[in-house]
């Protein structure tokens, strides 16, 4: 009998034992869930803060059904042009060299550019800016975008020449400034990098204007040869960097396109403007290993030519094959250029 009350009262013992390991555990399980729950609950209040700070910051232009943003990659060797057409009307950033402006010039007579919106030189080297005088012989240019540079900082003669047309022809010129915004119909330029004279110093590539074009959902950044002191700037400006196309800066050089930058924009295609066998080999390496390693697709005027992109509210066409992640020196050499 004293066996039996002993033997139950050990299995009432044995009893609370389990049931306070069973609210133990509770306890714990109530603790990791509750753990999960609030991480998840700053997770989705971030969220919402990043969202909402996207939607003050970059409000998406509405574009019509069917229309367009065309940019043409203009060939013009070691050197950039970009022509942009929306809905009839056109706008060029930076004009080739003095001896390729006219290459420049023949392309857009046979797009049957008449008139220019505007004409961006992005800063005022031989590359970018010795065709603008031949493209303001040929056209009406509406408003001109140069960079202010420091007096007696640009001294060749084809600068100063220049500088006399555009004043003899009473052009509209304005210096841009970061965050100055202009439009080609639906589309939007805006002002994302531009140092003062003071910052660039005495680097002429530093002056370059940097330009967020925007179409709908879709934006591309055009960077001129913008060099790491430009890109350090923009991180450091908070403004919405990421892009589906980037326009290389400095050709694909290393000077340009550093890897936080890089990150930022994440851009799923590039667009590199140089000559074949050009004495700088640029594209360099450094530079498209980063475009391959992140599936960057690549569209080069040294491989392609004129490369035409059509620009919808949701979608990127291009009217070439890609390019390769081949560097300067080695495209060059497979190709016979030296
Ligand atoms: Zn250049």
């Amino acid at each position: 009998m004293a066996n039996a009350k002993k033997k139950k009262a050990r299995d009432h013992v044995k009893e609370r034992r389990i049931w306070a390991y069973v609210v133990i555990a509770l306890f714990f399980m109530f603790i990791i869930w509750y753990e999960y729950y609030s991480a998840q609950q700053e997770e989705n209040h971030e969220n919402a803060d990043n969202y909402h700070v996207e939607i003050i910051d970059e409000p998406i232009a509405i574009i019509p059904e069917g229309e367009v943003l065309n940019v043409h990659m203009i060939n013009c060797k070691q050197a950039d042009a970009f022509l942009f057409e929306q809905n009839g009307q056109y706008g060029l950033i930076d004009c080739g060299t003095r001896s390729t402006g006219k290459d420049v010039v023949n392309y857009l007579n046979n797009q049957g550019v008449e008139e220019l919106q505007f004409v961006v030189g992005t800063h005022p080297h031989d590359d970018h800016m010795g065709g603008m005088e031949a493209v303001i012989d040929n056209f009406r240019c509406n408003q001109i975008y140069i960079p202010k540079v420091e007096k007696g900082l640009i001294t060749t003669n084809w600068y100063i020449s220049l500088m006399k047309k555009i004043k003899t022809k009473k052009l509209k010129v304005t210096n841009p400034k970061f965050g100055d915004e202009f439009n080609l119909e639906d589309a939007i330029f805006k002002v994302v990098g531009q140092l003062t004279p003071e910052e660039a110093g005495q680097n002429v590539n530093n002056y370059s204007t940097v330009i967020k074009v925007s179409f709908g959902q879709m934006d591309i950044l055009m960077t001129g040869d913008a060099e790491v002191p430009v890109e350090r700037k923009m991180l450091e400006s908070n403004v919405s960097l990421q892009c589906e196309i980037l326009k290389a800066g400095h050709h694909g050089s290393n000077t340009s396109t550093s890897e936080e930058f890089f990150q930022k924009v994440s851009p799923e295609y590039a667009l590199i403007s140089c000559g074949i066998g050009n004495k700088y080999n640029h594209p360099c390496e450094e530079t498209l290993l980063k475009f391959e390693k992140s599936n960057t697709i690549v569209y080069r005027t040294d491989e392609s030519g004129d490369v035409v992109i059509t620009v919808s509210s949701d979608n990127i066409k291009f009217d070439k094959l890609p390019g390769d992640y081949l560097d300067g020196p080695t495209l060059a050499k497979l190709k016979g250029v030296s």
